[in-house]
């Protein structure tokens, strides 16, 4: 059974842009699957379309068994989260207000920076910290002020706040080094088997693709042009 499944999705821009042509894809619990293509080929496109972001202009989107057009934001919200390129943390908030506001229904850092969390709330933020490997000392340091690793790290451990069983990567590591960008992925790919979450992570780098991929679904302009084994993809396509 697929935790998400694309069918047959198209994305035309008010300004006649095709960012998406006929997507179709299937991907199984657990998996690391790796969408790899350069920039403008639609990566970020089809990943909006996983989390409601984007409403695709056709095509149906399932995540876990159920039609996005059916699901409240809410709801979807429990299942999927997302990690972004530019970290996009509050960044004169603190790490821990960061991390725990992953964990509200809502994107709410109002909430999160002077609200009430059930412990069991503050225990998973610490928990995830650790896990991402951030020490205690770094809970109340503004999130701006950590290296660009280490707020990725956060950005992680907040995706990973309320379980979700979907989590979306969009070129998380295009903003760091080669080494840091390796340390980042295995963190990730680590916490999302022991979590049993499915990860679906745009890269355009083709190493890390073949290094990191469960499976690696290639795209270019709009279109799947690649899906299958990273053993298996050949670079000169
Ligand atoms: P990638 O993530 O692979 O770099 P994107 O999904 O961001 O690709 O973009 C795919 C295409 O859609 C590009 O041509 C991009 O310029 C275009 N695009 C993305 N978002 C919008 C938007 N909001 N309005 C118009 N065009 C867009
Ligand atoms: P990032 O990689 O940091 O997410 P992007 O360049 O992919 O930044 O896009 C940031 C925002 O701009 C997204 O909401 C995207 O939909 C929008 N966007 C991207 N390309 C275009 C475009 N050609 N026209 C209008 N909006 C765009």
């Amino acid at each position: 059974t697929s935790m998400v499944k694309l069918s047959a999705i198209e994305k035309t821009w008010a300004d006649g842009t095709r960012a998406l042509n006929s997507v179709d894809l299937e991907v199984p619990q657990g998996q690391f699957c790796v969408i790899l293509g350069p920039s403008g080929a639609g990566k970020s496109t089809l990943l909006r379309a996983v989390n409601g972001l984007m409403k695709p202009t056709a095509g149906k989107v399932q995540v876990d068994g159920l039609e996005l057009t059916q699901t409240s934001e809410r709801e979807l919200r429990k299942r999927v989260a997302m990690i972004h390129q530019h970290f996009n943390l509050a960044t004169r908030a603190s790490v821990a207000a960061n991390v725990l506001s992953g964990a509200l229904p809502e994107v709410s850092l109002a909430r999160a920076l002077c609200g009430w969390f059930h412990p069991e709330q503050r225990e998973k933020a610490c928990h995830y910290l650790e896990r991402v490997g951030l020490k205690p000392e770094h809970l109340h340091r503004r999130a701006g002020e950590l290296s660009g690793g280490q707020q990725q790290r956060v950005g992680i451990a907040r995706a990973f706040m309320l379980d979700p069983k979907v989590v979306l990567a969009d070129e998380p590591v295009a903003s760091l080094d080669p080494q840091i960008s390796r340390d980042i992925l295995t963190l990730l790919k680590d916490a999302a088997r022991e979590l049993n979450a499915t990860v679906i992570c745009s890269l355009h780098q083709v190493d890390l693709a073949r290094e990191f991929g469960d499976r690696i679904v290639g795209m270019r302009s709009g279109e799947v042009v690649f899906d299958g084994a990273p053993e298996e993809f050949d670079d000169q396509r």
